[in-house]
């Protein structure tokens, strides 16, 4: 059983179709790539999975659950949680406290995880108390995968954590998304920069205008005529 499971999903703004009977699944454990050009409807798709957009047709199961009409916060307290396109950190707020929001859900244990969250995002750690707003890009990034860890998640999304990074600051998250995978994380993974998330990733799956066009192991889709003549310049 996968542990997420998208089934002929659509999406619509007014009358906009941003995604048209979409399915895809991700098994625990691996880390899947969704890539396509501007619009394709990566982001609306995310949002559909944690809940936060409304689909008008289609199935979405997690660990065997139907949720396509749980509500949002339902959402994370199941294990699923984002790292939104632009971050989206509360810039007026400290860094632990935009930590400590990302365990809303949660009652105990928050305080441990915090310190594991310093340990492994030392930069956090140094900066708790620095107001998220004062952070640099690729601080912010971390920062906001870091706020989607605390509530521990058996699915972390992430929408294009590399956009607007330096590449020694890009190399770094995409060391952060390995380790993590390979402590259990199972990551749903949206990326502009295509190569180097087919390279971290299990699968790939490859959006145009809201459908998918192709899809397979990352390791044979980066090296795939058509698929690099599309998204890796080649
Ligand atoms: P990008 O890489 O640019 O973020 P994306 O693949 O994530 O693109 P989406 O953001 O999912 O694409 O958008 C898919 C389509 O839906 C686009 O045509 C976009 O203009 C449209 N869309 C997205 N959000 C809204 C909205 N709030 N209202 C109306 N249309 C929207």
């Amino acid at each position: 059983m996968p542990l997420l499971e998208i089934e002929n999903l659509s999406v619509n703004y007014g009358a906009i179709q941003a995604v048209r009977g979409l399915s895809l699944t991700v098994d625990e454990g691996e880390v899947v790539t969704l890539i396509g050009a501007n619009g394709a409807g990566k982001t609306t798709t995310l949002r559909a999975v944690s809940r936060l957009l409304r689909p008008v047709a289609g199935r979405l199961r997690f660990a065997g659950r139907d949720i396509t009409r749980l509500p949002a916060d339902e959402a994370v307290r199941l294990g699923i949680a984002q790292s939104p396109e632009g971050r989206q950190v509360l810039a007026r707020q400290s860094v632990q406290d935009n930590l400590e929001l990302g365990a809303y859900t949660r009652k105990g244990g928050v305080r441990a995880d915090l310190q594991t969250m310093y340990e492994r995002f030392p930069r956090l750690g140094e900066r708790r108390h620095q107001l998220a707003g004062t952070l640099s890009g690729g601080e912010q990034q971390m920062l906001a995968i870091a706020r989607a860890l605390m509530s521990r998640p058996r699915l972390l999304l992430l929408d294009e954590p590399s956009l607007g990074l330096a590449p020694i600051i890009v190399r770094e998250i995409f060391t952060i998304i390995r380790e993590l995978n390979e402590q259990g994380v199972t990551i749903l993974l949206v990326e502009q920069n295509a190569r180097l998330a087919m390279n971290a990733s299990h699968r790939t799956y490859v959006l145009e205008a809201g459908q998918l066009t192709f899809s397979g192991d990352s390791a044979q889709l980066v090296n795939d005529e058509r698929v690099l003549h599309a998204y890796l310049g080649g």
